[in-house]
């Protein structure tokens, strides 16, 4: 039996957003603006061979430039969730947006893995161009270079076994090379959507979210995630207040969720 995971959502910020902000050409939906919340999160897997941490939130300086609200810091968060960062085996970034990549620096031993699409994109030139650049910060994708200098990042094809029971799978859209995470659980699958899936109403109501590097693959990405839940997996989506209300499971705070024992 492939090895099994607790898994836990850790909100470490939010902010307030509308649905024309989010939904990608809302007005094409024809329906008035309402307030939407966002929330920020980062996901940690843990049996008891291994901790994998799934994405590292953003930095202080990342989002408040932004102005969203950072309730915890990364490591503060961790450890609100009984983990401390330097316990950390692996960190997979399912792609290099400020809020997934910003916290990284807390992580002072892990390997840290991502696609090789989404590395090579966000160093290369396309990604310094404006609708692309505003997304990152040029000091934490220069991290992930320093990163690779020093050989703790591992680049992933399109497909990849992080370790027993998680696995990487490439779909794009959102960005070139956005992964999403799935991992056994003593409850079945669950897959760790990130930004592949904002709010459930991108999936339920075949809706594209505002910021997207490719519309056709960010639509294929549905439909590959929807195969993926019709065979039985669950999916957390990577910024839905909804989150909290489908996967009711109370951690040790409010903040903490519990996405399966
Ligand atoms: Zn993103």
């Amino acid at each position: 039996m492939s090895e099994q995971y607790e898994v836990l959502a850790i909100r470490y910020g939010t902010r307030q957003a509308s649905a024309a902000e989010v939904f990608l050409n809302y007005h094409a939906y024809r329906e008035p603006d309402r307030p939407l919340r966002m929330d920020y999160f980062f996901w940690v897997a843990r049996s008891p061979a291994r901790t994998v941490v799934i994405d590292t939130g953003f930095s202080p300086a990342g989002g408040a430039s932004r102005g969203r609200t950072m309730l915890l810091d990364t490591a503060a968060a961790l450890r609100a969730a009984g983990q401390e960062p330097d316990a950390v085996a692996q960190v997979v970034l399912t792609h290099a947006h400020y809020d997934h990549i910003g916290g990284l620096p807390a992580f002072t031993r892990a390997e840290v893995l991502m696609t090789r699409a989404e590395y090579d994109f966000w160093t290369g030139p396309m990604g310094r161009r404006g609708q692309f650049a505003h997304t990152t910060e040029a000091s934490e994708l220069g991290h992930l270079r320093a990163l690779r200098d020093a050989g703790r990042l591992t680049l992933t094809g399109p497909a990849h076994a992080v370790a027993p029971g998680l696995e990487l799978t490439q779909l794009g859209g959102h960005t070139p090379g956005q992964a999403v995470v799935t991992v056994a659980t003593r409850e079945g699958p669950v897959i760790l959507a990130s930004d592949a899936v904002h709010y459930y109403e991108e999936l339920e109501r075949d809706r594209p979210f505002s910021t997207v590097a490719n519309l056709a693959d960010m639509y294929a990405a549905f439909d590959r995630i929807r195969e993926m839940s019709q065979g039985g997996a669950r999916v957390v989506a990577g910024h839905d207040p909804l989150v909290a209300a489908r996967f009711g499971g109370r951690g040790r705070t409010d903040d903490v969720i519990r996405i399966s024992a």
